[in-house]
């Protein structure tokens, strides 16, 4: 009987299929994108990816408490009224018991849970937080858990989310309330997204002694006229002000079957510099308005948004390696934190006066950096056949 349940279980999971092919959840986003494809057939495998998590590489089960939602967000596959999605709903007692399975399996180590909202945020968070509660509790798994927050939920149940998890994603999807409007007509920014990143970041503060969920986000990028300096601008409050361990960008893609189906995709290059722009802020401590952007606030696609820094800051000012603080060589094309920190045990050891010492410290292409930087006082050459 139990294994007929299972079975059945099993059989709904295969059905949702690789429902949330649109959230990346891991730590290396852009490799979750390159496996999204589009088929007929599913098996419950496709609800397993194998994610970078803040507990290291695993493979997660990935998956929605139902794919039926009363919203009607215009990107969203999910979006209510839409004929073409397959409408699947768990309960917490079966989907934990399908985690539960597949973990002990051998097949997942690892939860990202979402879900549609049906009867409000509040009844539908009830449901993720009495899944991770009967996962944690009753079957004592203590893995790495995802919980996705719905809009406008109470402190309470956001508290109790972050008890649970690992990590949280609030998604805001767009970076003031304007664009929000245009793409998810009754989803509210401040009230209901935003305060939840506040509230979570002040029940971190509130309970220091705790074990508690990191948070992230997520924005929907090029649908509705969000510039690249709006998505950064908002990404760098949150770094600063809400703590947030990433800030993910999805490049937006038309879903058939819904008010955007014939708007064009966003270049996935566009996230690419967001995300090399978003690491800046959050790793580099840069400000935002330090970023190359254009005059129609975004940045140039054909180029790294450090390389155009430098080119415009640093070609007639070249940084000393041997002198600058670690925040100087951190401005260099090239030069990321381990290589800075290998600079600085390196020159305290004796000179770095030529390309090749670099390269001998493990910088891997020196010569990309040689017109941004002295040796010694010196421009050194670009010995190319030394690379
Ligand atoms: S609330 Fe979530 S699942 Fe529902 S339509 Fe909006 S984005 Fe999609």
């Amino acid at each position: 009987m139990a294994g007929r349940l299972v079975s059945e279980t099993l059989t709904k999971l295969s059905q949702m299929g690789d429902v949330t092919l649109h959230e990346p959840a891991g730590d290396s986003p852009q490799a979750e994108r390159a496996r999204r494809r589009r088929k007929q057939e599913f098996n419950f495998s496709d609800c397993i990816a194998s994610l970078q998590t803040p507990r290291g590489p695993k493979p997660v089960l990935k998956t929605m408490m139902t794919t039926a939602c009363e919203r009607n967000c215009h990107y969203c596959v999910f979006r209510a009224g839409r004929a073409k999605t397959k409408r699947v709903t768990f309960q917490p007692d079966e989907m934990a018991s399908a985690f539960d399975t597949l973990e002990n399996a051998g097949k997942v180590d690892g939860l990202f849970l979402s879900s549609g909202i049906i009867k409000g945020s509040v009844t539908t968070q009830d449901k993720i937080i009495d899944t991770a509660d009967i996962i944690r509790n009753r079957q004592g798994y203590r893995g790495y858990i995802h919980l996705k927050i719905m809009p406008g939920i109470e402190y309470d149940q956001l508290y109790r989310s972050m008890q649970l998890a690992d990590r949280i994603s609030v998604n805001l999807e767009a970076p003031t309330t304007a664009r929000l409007t245009a793409l998810a007509p009754k989803k509210i920014f401040v009230e209901e997204l935003v305060q939840m990143l506040q509230w979570a970041q002040q029940i971190r503060h509130n309970h220091q002694n705790q074990r508690l969920a990191s948070s992230v986000t997520q924005f929907v990028v090029g649908a509705v006229g969000d510039t690249d300096l709006e998505l950064l601008s908002m990404s760098d409050k949150l770094y600063s002000q809400a703590k947030l361990a990433r800030v993910y960008y999805s490049a937006f893609s038309p879903v058939p079957g819904t008010p955007f189906e014939g708007l064009p995709p966003t270049e996935a290059i566009r996230e690419f510099r967001l995300y090399q722009s978003s690491f800046l802020l959050r790793d580099y401590r840069w400000d935002v308005e330090e970023l190359p952007f254009l005059r129609d606030g975004n940045l140039r696609t054909d180029v790294d948004p450090k390389q155009a820094w430098a080119d415009v800051h640093l070609l007639h000012q070249p940084i000393e390696i041997m002198q600058a603080e670690r925040e100087r060589l951190l401005r260099v094309p090239g030069i990321g934190p381990i290589s800075a920190d290998a600079i600085i045990r390196a020159r305290r050891r004796g000179s770095l006066s030529e390309l090749i010492h670099l390269k001998q410290i493990g910088i891997r292409t020196p010569h990309k950096m040689a017109k941004y930087i002295l040796l010694n006082g010196r421009q050194p050459t670009r010995q190319l056949n030394l690379f």
